[in-house]
């Protein structure tokens, strides 16, 4: 990933962007057991205090497993593809144990049901990381909107916009890095009396950390702020709230 600096005021974004506690570790945005080595260049971090640190890692060993788990169709560590989470199930029994106990027979199929809250508390944390980290906010109160859950089971229409680069009507923060991010590129449009023009938009697009593995968009636009991840390209979470 390109490392961008930000410009823009950042103070409040100075300590813990959890709680407004001190800052006296770093948060990587996504977490590692999300990505695999050899990891990219310039992860993301955030300031965050020791306890908010402790308090989401076990919720995000047990996502990273469970979507493994899921995509593979097992909680057997020799049929899982990542070699991280193979090793972690391997070397914690119980966790295995428990994301086997989740799957349940639907039609004769077998599904794995989520923990959902721990699922949640993993995914609005993700969101509050990329929000400071791009858009030099913090949200720390409730998002307006929350989903996550398959990528398929978007309606496709809507897949197609959750998927598209975000054409920017209101600048953001003048020097967030999402705003470093974006460019300017021309669009031929036919005007109501038929004459074509060009027009110039600013697109703020995905930001890859690592390839089909975790995918984002930060979007701060007309007074709403959207944050969309995808990882292993089959888990998806879109969070909203109203600035
Ligand atoms: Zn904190």
């Amino acid at each position: 990933m390109i490392k961008l600096n930000s410009f823009a005021d950042n103070r409040l974004i100075r300590g813990c962007i959890f709680c407004g506690g001190q800052a006296e570790t770093r948060d990587h945005i996504p977490s590692k057991c999300l990505l695999d080595r050899p990891y990219p260049e310039n992860l993301i971090i955030v300031g965050c205090c020791y306890e908010c640190n402790q308090s989401f890692s076990s919720d995000e060993e047990y996502f990273a497993c469970f979507i493994e788990c899921v995509s593979c169709g097992s909680t057997d560590p020799v049929e899982l593809n990542r070699i991280s989470i193979s090793k972690t199930l391997q070397n914690s029994p119980n966790l295995r144990n428990r994301i086997e106990a989740s799957i349940v027979k639907i039609d004769g199929k077998s599904v794995f049901t989520p923990e959902q809250d721990r699922i949640n508390n993993v995914m609005l944390k993700l969101a509050k990381g990329h929000v400071a980290y791009e858009l030099d906010l913090i949200k720390r109160d409730k998002p307006n909107y929350f989903w996550c859950g398959l990528l398929t089971s978007l309606p496709e229409e809507y897949r197609i916009d959750f998927n598209a680069a975000h054409v920017q009507e209101n600048v953001g923060e003048v020097g967030s890095r999402s705003m470093q991010r974006s460019f300017v590129t021309k669009l031929s449009i036919t005007d109501t009396n038929g004459k074509n023009k060009d027009i110039s938009v600013l697109i703020n697009d995905w930001v890859d950390v690592q390839d089909k593995r975790y995918r984002y968009i930060a979007i701060d636009d007309k007074g709403i702020i959207i944050i969309r991840i995808v990882i292993d390209e089959f888990f998806a979470c879109e969070i909203a709230w109203e600035n």
